[in-house]
């Protein structure tokens, strides 16, 4: 009798764990790829958190950053660096890291001519194009210098990821002399979208803070997704439950997708899934939409 009351205990327990829900699989597409010379002596305590970066090379970078994705079940990182960086990160999880072309990255390179960066699209070395930082050049989208890439981008079906919306305090006086909060407006994309109807674009942190503005963009142009990184962290709790809520509101859930924007804080990961996770308002549908359904179906990731 006893053994038959173990043996039920045991079932029941089994049953129990089986119903527990499994970590939920995640797509993180807003991931950066950085080399330890990249941060020069700037190693600066995350923002949030406080936690200061401990790591000391190039491997040790790779090594928390991957355990870290690793650890909280994002399957796919498209993780944006230059050519080189991205590609240490591919070379050391190729089936987890997604590589993505910055411009300008943290290197100043410029941009690869239009032959080469056909071919590099074609060989793999990047897949996806961004994160264009243009706005912290003085530049946006529609700047000349683009048009021949977009051009191909939208050819040859290579999804374009903008920075858009606005930054850390003082950029301008600091970094970035010729960074301007209004060229971060997603309304001045709208005739890149006239002249490439078919290429693929996610404006990155959901336009943030300039709601009206993302709205009217992804209403009128339905190939537009976003993504809330940064501010699914960075941003006050209330203000990013606001303004992301605003989005479900006006029926725009199947095109918002999850990102981290982890720059040199890994500790940024588990906290933006968890502010999503403990969004009051958002069902697990739209969960699993944002944490990876949606980003699944703009990059076509099986
Ligand atoms: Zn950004």
């Amino acid at each position: 009798m006893r053994v038959l009351f173990i043996t039920i205990g045991c079932l029941l327990l089994l049953s129990a764990n089986q119903k527990k829900i499994p970590q939920r699989k995640i797509i993180d597409v807003h991931f950066h790829a950085r080399q330890f010379s990249d941060y020069a002596q700037n190693l600066l305590p995350n923002p949030k958190t406080g936690k200061v970066p401990t790591w000391k090379n190039d491997k040790e970078i790779i090594d928390v950053m991957l355990a870290t994705l690793k650890s909280n079940n994002v399957v796919k990182a498209i993780a944006s660096g230059s050519l080189i960086t991205v590609r240490n990160f591919q070379m050391a999880d190729s089936g987890r890291i997604i590589p993505a072309l910055d411009y300008p990255d943290e290197q100043n390179n410029l941009l690869p001519d239009t032959a080469s960066f056909i071919r590099y699209f074609q060989e793999k070395k990047f897949s996806v194009f961004g994160e264009l930082g243009l706005q912290y050049e003085g530049k946006t989208l529609a700047d000349p210098e683009l048009e021949p890439y977009l051009a191909i981008c939208e050819r040859m079906g290579i999804p374009v990821a903008l920075h858009t919306g606005m930054s850390f305090p003082n950029t301008t006086y600091t970094c970035c002399p010729k960074f301007r909060t209004h060229l971060g407006n997603p309304l001045l994309i709208e005739e890149v979208l006239v002249k490439h109807p078919k290429m693929k674009i996610q404006l990155m942190h959901l336009g943030f803070p300039w709601l009206q503005e993302t709205k009217a963009i992804m209403n009128v142009y339905p190939q537009v997704y976003a993504d809330i990184a940064g501010i699914d962290w960075l941003r006050p709790l209330p203000e990013f439950y606001g303004y992301l809520k605003s989005f479900l509101d006006g029926g725009f859930g199947k095109r918002i997708m999850y990102g981290s924007d982890q720059m040199a804080w890994e500790d940024a990961i588990p906290l933006s899934i968890k502010n999503i996770e403990s969004a009051p308002f958002l069902t697990e549908r739209q969960k699993q939409d944002i944490f990876y359904n949606n980003a699944a179906k703009f990059y076509g990731l099986k």
